[in-house]
């Protein structure tokens, strides 16, 4: 007869065949086998799942939806965007290499790519991508990548990705877009020639602010060497939040259409205030909408600090994507580490802020933003 502790950890073992609707979570660290031969089998590639850094089935389905959704034929998730970027640039680059990135980029990867890649000895310079040329002679003999986002931030500054594109297969470079303001819902930069693109999954295909999540897709090779970085640098993604972003997903269609949608009106009524001196919103880009960030900047006589003091409901959140609308303040968060000089090349000021337009009633958000605007 098994004692009390043996019971408790054996006593009991499930069905293997239970039929869930929705994916389990496979909430585990490891992977069990019933014998040798068949532990054999994950070295043969009979069976996939060893060891979760090395592969999670959650962290797979993320992977492989995102793919799915971006028309490229593999992926792999990542504990972060961030994380999901180090890793398909260490899949390219080495040691001597050098990158030609947008001078818009998010202001966390300008800051990997500035002082944590250059570390380990990859170069960037970061050029304004609205004008090929600098592109191309920013371009040495030891460039290996060029690195754009589809829609920038925070200013959404669309890229014209198959210019790029081309250019890149010129120079026979690596292209990867960072897809996530945008989201394949949008726009799908694989198809337009990108060989990689890359998700912070913690924004619209997480969708609900509730996941730290990144996922890059793309052509096979650059997959698997980014896989590899992944498992062996330890940037996995953990399975219960593969399964919150997978569940996002499931709705990332449906929240983009009404979630731009509503930027669509917000938009137009922002453009017609006097306290709003310029309204960033593109036109375009796709004809499932324009996306769902605004961005603005408030007239200089405005009191920015009071604006964000009254915006009720509205939170002041330094992230974006979520279902509830939010606003952030690039000046002092995600452009806070670029030095005064960088932050007027890219034209952020203290009066610029960065709307995430959720899907509440659009007359609703515009209400919140009447009453801060008016204190301002
Ligand atoms: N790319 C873009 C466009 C972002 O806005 C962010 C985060 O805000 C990232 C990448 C980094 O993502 P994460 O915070 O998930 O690492």
């Amino acid at each position: 007869m098994d004692s009390f502790n043996t019971k408790a950890l054996h006593g009991e073992k499930l069905p293997k065949n239970i039929q869930s609707k929705v994916t389990p979570i496979y909430q585990t660290s490891v992977f069990a086998f019933n014998s040798l031969e068949e532990m054999e089998g994950y070295y043969n590639g009979e069976s996939p799942y060893l060891y979760t850094r090395v592969g999670n089935p959650n962290a797979d389905e993320l992977a492989n939806i995102t793919a799915r959704l971006e028309g490229a034929p593999e992926g792999v998730a990542a504990s972060s965007g961030l994380g999901a970027i180090t890793a398909a640039v260490l899949a390219v680059a080495k040691s001597g290499d050098h990158i030609v990135a947008a001078q818009d980029v998010y202001g966390g990867t300008f800051y990997a790519m500035k002082e944590e890649l250059s570390r380990m000895g990859i170069g960037t310079s970061f050029v304004d991508f609205e004008d090929l040329s600098a592109v191309e002679a920013a371009i040495r003999p030891e460039t290996v990548m060029l690195y754009t986002e589809s829609i920038t931030n925070p200013f959404l500054r669309v890229e014209n990705i198959a210019e790029v594109s081309a250019l890149a297969k010129k120079k026979e470079l690596v292209l990867m877009v960072d897809n996530t303001f945008a989201t394949p819902f949008l726009i799908k930069p694989y198809e337009l020639g990108a060989d990689l693109v890359v998700h912070s999954a913690t924004k619209y295909i997480g969708g609900h602010s509730d996941v730290s999540a990144g996922v890059v897709v793309g052509k096979e090779e650059y997959i698997q060497a980014a896989r590899s970085r992944v498992v062996n640098i330890g940037m996995n993604l953990s399975p219960f939040e593969s399964w919150l972003a997978c569940r996002g997903a499931k709705t990332l269609g449906l929240r983009m259409e009404r979630q731009s949608a509503n930027a669509e009106k917000v938009a137009d009524w922002l453009r017609t205030h006097s306290k709003v001196e310029k309204v960033f919103y593109p036109k375009g880009v796709s004809e499932q909408g324009n996306g769902a960030i605004v961005t603005i900047d408030l007239a200089k006589d405005t009191d920015e600090f009071a604006f964000f003091r009254s915006l009720g409901w509205i939170g002041i959140v330094p992230s974006l994507a979520g279902v509830e609308t939010s606003v952030s303040w690039p000046f002092g968060t995600s452009h806070r580490s670029l030095n005064a000089e960088e932050k007027a090349a890219v034209g952020v000021s203290e009066k610029t802020v960065r709307i995430s337009i959720g899907i509440e009633e659009a007359e609703d958000i515009i209400g919140q933003f009447e009453k801060a605007l008016s204190e301002a």
